[in-house]
């Protein structure tokens, strides 16, 4: 058998390893992975010469310096330099080595503040960004950009994946610089073992937010990766490459933290601390293209919650300290 040669850069995060895992279990798939130390991705000439010596036919470009708030704002060059230049060597190396198929993970920040709710996939320059990650934004709103590029110069067949917030096995469990999902498992798991009568949510509890798990991400990464290209293109409009990927459900802060409340089995008060922001209040992506293109999402809320609530426990100890 042929076996597909398929690069996964950034397998060891969050959204590069679900797919690793889901491609593992093919017969018809080669993984090849390089991790840091045999490839620096920064790397211009280095990218080049590993894209010519392997014979790489996807492409699955899960590679990205993320991180929260806090660090977006202390560290604005690392985060648009880095993502661009990894972006664009990949990219870059991948057209020049004749690699057809090339998916690009990107971030629901590209949509700009002000976005009509739900979210669609037109909204991408329509205005104003969120400033504390612009930088960031910017770099994959450029990789987006050079996927259409080279589709639109050289025929290429390259795509882009937006997802909702994601949340998993690998994320950041950092006790205060992480996502809701992974801070409130962590605190409410702290909050039970130490039989604290309470425990603080940030902000009001009302903003709205959409969840996706990591496994259902990588189902539909690989589902858009192998759509036909007569599939593919019937369903883009021209000049928008790239597609949500999100459940098309929210709901509010409150009713996440009652269901994280229910998985780590605390039975305490959940306290609102106002005086921490809210963001924005409400975050939705439009995935009516994703639908029409056949893919739903398989793992609900609760589930999802309760296996990654088991992961961290399994995995607790590099999180100390
Ligand atoms: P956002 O979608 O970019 O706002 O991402 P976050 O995951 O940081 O925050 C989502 C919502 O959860 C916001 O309204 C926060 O105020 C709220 N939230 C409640 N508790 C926490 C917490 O402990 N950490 C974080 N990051 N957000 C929290």
């Amino acid at each position: 058998m042929n076996k597909q040669r398929i690069f996964v850069a950034g397998h060891r995060g969050m959204v590069g390893s679900a797919i690793v895992r889901q491609l593992e279990q093919r017969a018809d798939v080669e993984l090849v992975l390089r991790n840091r130390d045999e490839l620096n991705l920064l790397d211009g000439a280095a990218v080049n010469a590993f894209f010519a010596e392997q014979r790489i036919d996807q492409v699955y470009l899960a590679a990205a310096k993320v991180g929260g708030i806090v660090a977006n704002n202390t560290y604005p060059a690392d985060f648009i330099y880095e993502n661009m230049m990894i972006e664009a060597n990949i990219i870059h190396s991948a057209h020049t080595h004749n690699v057809n198929k090339l998916l690009f993970l990107g971030s629901s920040c590209i949509y700009p503040k002000m976005a009509n709710q739900p979210m669609a996939e037109s909204e991408l320059l329509q205005g104003t960004l969120e400033a504390t990650n612009e930088p960031y934004a910017i770099a994959k709103i450029a990789g987006i950009k050079l996927c259409e590029s080279y589709n639109r110069q050289y025929g290429r067949d390259y795509r882009s994946v937006m997802p909702t917030n994601l949340y998993g096995p690998h994320d950041n469990f950092h006790p205060s610089n992480s996502h809701v999902i992974p801070a409130l498992l962590r605190r409410f798991h702290e909050a039970t073992a130490q039989n604290s009568p309470d425990v603080v949510v940030w902000g009001s509890g009302t903003p709205m937010r959409e969840f996706l798990h990591v496994d259902d991400m990588a189902a539909a990464s690989i589902h858009i990766m192998e759509l036909a290209s007569e599939v593919w293109q019937e369903n883009t409009q021209p000049m928008l490459s790239h597609i949500n990927v999100g459940t098309g459900v929210d709901c509010t802060i409150r009713e996440l933290a009652q269901t994280i409340a229910k998985v780590t089995g605390y039975r305490g008060r959940v306290v609102f601390d106002a005086t921490k922001p809210d963001g924005t209040p409400r975050k939705l992506l439009d995935v009516t293209r994703l639908r029409r293109l056949g893919w739903y999402p398989e793992i609900t809320l609760e589930p999802g919650l309760a296996s990654t609530y088991q992961w961290f426990l399994e995995h607790q100890q590099r999180f100390r300290g």
